[in-house]
């Protein structure tokens, strides 16, 4: 059944394609981006640069602008951060904690002044303040004393912290002064000090654990732990820099509540400036672009706002950022040093990445000794050689990486370098496949590097979180033999860890607690910590949602897999090719054996309804609800709703302008049904849950 479109409204065929590409990008773009604000948001653990995590969100935002109707509201533009995690309570915020837009050049701030200034009619005065890079979060006093710390989590609801927070030295718990409001909610940013930070990552990495890629995942996960002991041993600190709800007390301008707040003991950052003209906003951002490192704690850029309250609120905001402020981004920082050496490291999946080992730089207020060269190509392109002087980067990146050689300076002797033939780490021969990038090493059951990659991966915070379990004692299981695969971490007794240098009795039996606990994880990190090529958190959580156990996963089809909602074709193949393999089944086994839960504790019984069991499909826009209200009430009726059209696709939904989904769906033969009659195959389920 083709959809009736209204009249004058057809678009021109050449048209219709751009629309549908760029539709499958957008979908794609979303996938993305969603993956990593989970990393960065809830895992404190990105996996790709500041600047790549921009430049997907410019390329959404182009997209969304050029063609308006693939905006959603669960898009990232429209919405702030990742849905907090459950490791705490929530907590609603009663003003919404937004981001902020970004402008990257003078021009962009120029623009933006302009464009306040034209909504206003009138000339504004604004406040100059440091972007600190840190965490966000909104501390509650009620008469005077801290009631409830949060963090930002998607802007609407965050995480409670109070307990964690109360360990800051610089927090008050009490506000100073006779005129404290019934209720002030003061919004600032935790961060931790650039040596803390430094201090923070010798003692990780001498105690064998993954050391904080900057300062700001540093502070952030520090203040998400489960212990409050822990971060009270952390020196976290605060700068104040906006009001949220407010009982008891009004102002007029910003720099006003700043001073207030400074008069309540709160501390606020003593470079805050008034200005009055555009140039003096631009010579604030330019100066602080070129004194970045004049203060002990990260800043990744400067934060322009207008200064009278009445302005702002005239001003209003969008969903994810206030039009009254804009962030003016530094750019990445580069630095030159030397290459001692370039050498390649084999990591958990079999991947061999080059890495150039260098003269100790200090680069975005961090000492760098390595950076990653990627893969050969990249070093080819780059023609990076041993003794070259190369330009390094970094921005509050994870990594630094090479950005190339300093052709002037290369000694004449430079040679071009080569990619080693074999792994380092087992001698077994490198394979590249077809199309591939990267070299592997192909020997996945006895490689040692990629045994204490996996093994380390496998304990990490972001999968089966197995405290205690770090590198080094990683590193010595498998030199002793005690341990060839994570499942082995399971059967191990307290005699054979009491073996091993340097435990002691303490630490055995903290160990085998953490191990104890690990057995009871959510499937979703065992599923993490298989070392699944792709299978990433995001993904991982998706799959399980819709396979809550593991023999469910097993027996999935490819298409199955691949009709989750937000898992692509590559994922799903991935998974699928893993779970068929012999040695993994024997994994699995044994992992059983060792009575590592293998489900979801209590499997959620999928809604029994007129749609139970049924794969649906909606592409389009509805003309009743929308794509979320339309999600929810065919869940509600039982059925699964998935992103992809497969065989197993039941039927599926088609609104106005419906995209790719559509032709799949005619090209497979799968039924296609307007809003209508969906509505009746809902049986009255409308109603949302
Ligand atoms: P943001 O960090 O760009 O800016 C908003 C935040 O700035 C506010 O929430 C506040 O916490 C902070 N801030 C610091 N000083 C401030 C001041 N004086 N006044 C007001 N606010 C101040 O925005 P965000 O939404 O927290 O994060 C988005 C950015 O994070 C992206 O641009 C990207 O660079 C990075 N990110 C990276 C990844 C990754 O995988 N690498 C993933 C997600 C986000």
């Amino acid at each position: 059944m083709q959809p009736e479109l209204p009249t004058g409204t057809r678009p021109l065929r050449g048209d219709e394609r751009r629309r549908k590409v760029a539709q499958r990008r957008v979908e794609e773009l979303r996938d993305l981006i969603n993956a990593h604000d989970y990393r960065y948001y809830v895992l404190d653990s990105p996996e790709v640069s500041d600047a790549e995590y921009d430049a997907l969100m410019r390329e959404l935002r182009q997209l969304e602008t050029e063609f308006p109707e693939l905006i959603l509201p669960e898009s990232p533009t429209q919405r702030v951060g990742a849905r907090p995690s459950k490791l705490f309570a929530p907590v609603q915020h009663r003003v919404p904690m937004r981001s902020l837009d970004n402008a990257f050049s003078a021009e962009e701030l120029a623009a933006w002044a302009a464009r306040v200034e034209r909504r206003l009619g009138a000339r504004t005065d604004c406040v100059c303040e440091l972007k600190i890079d840190g965490l966000a979060v909104s501390l509650t006093y009620e008469d005077g004393v801290l009631v409830r710390a949060a963090t930002r989590g998607d802007g609407l609801v965050g995480e409670d912290i109070t307990a964690n927070v109360r360990t800051i030295r610089s927090v008050p718990m009490r506000l100073r002064g006779t005129q404290r409001p019934r209720v002030l909610e003061v919004r600032g940013e935790i961060y931790l000090p650039v040596k803390a930070f430094e201090r923070l990552n010798a003692e990780l990495t001498a105690r064998g654990e993954r050391p904080f890629a900057n300062p700001r995942n540093g502070a952030a996960g520090s203040i998400r732990q489960k212990d409050p002991a822990v971060t009270a041993s952390r020196p976290l600190r605060l700068w104040c820099y906006a009001l949220g709800f407010t009982e008891g007390v009004t102002f007029s301008r910003h720099s006003e509540s700043l001073d207030h707040l400074k008069r309540l003991g709160l501390p606020v950052n003593p470079a805050m400036k008034r200005v009055r003209t555009l140039k003096q906003a631009q010579d604030f951002c330019a100066y602080w672009q070129e004194h970045r490192h004049d203060v002990d704690y990260e800043i990744d850029g400067a934060v322009v706002k207008v200064d009278a309250l009445d302005q702002q609120r005239e001003l209003g905001e969008t969903s994810r950022a206030p039009r009254w402020a804009i962030a003016f981004k530094f750019p990445p920082e580069e630095r030159t040093t030397l290459v001692k050496s370039i050498a390649v490291n084999t990591g958990r999946t079999g991947k061999v990445t080059p890495f150039a080992v260098l003269e100790p730089v200090r680069v975005s207020g961090a000492t760098v000794t390595y950076a990653t060269l990627h893969n050969e190509e990249e070093v080819h392109r780059r023609d990076v050689r041993e003794g070259d002087t190369v330009i390094v980067r970094r921005a509050g990146e994870v990594i630094p990486e090479v950005v190339g050689p300093v052709l002037s300076k290369r000694p004449a002797d430079a040679r071009p370098w080569r990619f080693p033939k074999k792994c380092p780490a087992c001698g077994t021969k490198l394979v590249r496949e077809e199309g591939e990038a990267d070299w592997r090493c192909p020997n996945h059951a006895s490689c040692p590097s990629q045994a204490v990659e996996w093994l380390f991966h496998f304990a990490s915070r972001g999968a089966m979180d197995i405290e205690h379990l770090g590198y080094i004692t990683g590193m010595q299981l498998l030199e002793q033999g005690l341990v060839k695969d994570p499942a082995d971490i399971f059967f191990l007794t307290a005699e054979q860890l009491g073996q091993l240098p340097n435990t002691g009795e303490k630490s055995v039996s903290n160990l085998l607690s953490a191990i104890e606990s690990a057995r009871h994880r959510p499937l979703w990190r065992l599923l993490v910590g298989l070392n699944i090529r792709h299978v990433g958190p995001f993904a991982a959580r998706l799959l399980t949602q819709s396979f809550p156990a593991m023999d469910a996963l097993r027996q999935a089809s490819l298409d199955e897999l691949q009709s989750v909602q937000g898992v692509g074709p590559r994922i799903a193949q991935s998974l699928h090719t893993w779970l068929q393999q012999s040695e993994n089944v024997r994994l699995l086994e044994k992992l059983k054996r060792a009575g590592v839960q293998l489900q979801e504790e209590a499997p959620e019984k999928p809604t029994e309804g007129p749609l139970s069991g049924k794969a649906v499909v909606i592409t389009g826009e509805l003309e009743t609800m929308s794509r979320e209200e339309a999600t929810q009430a065919a869940e509600a009726a039982g059925a699964r709703v998935t992103s992809s059209v497969s065989k197993s696709t039941a039927f599926v939904v088609v609104g106005a302008r419906p995209g790719s989904k559509y032709d799949k769906a005619q090209a497979l033969g799968i039924e296609t049904v307007d809003e209508r009659e969906f509505l009746r195959r809902l049986g009255g389920r409308r109603t949302l849950h």
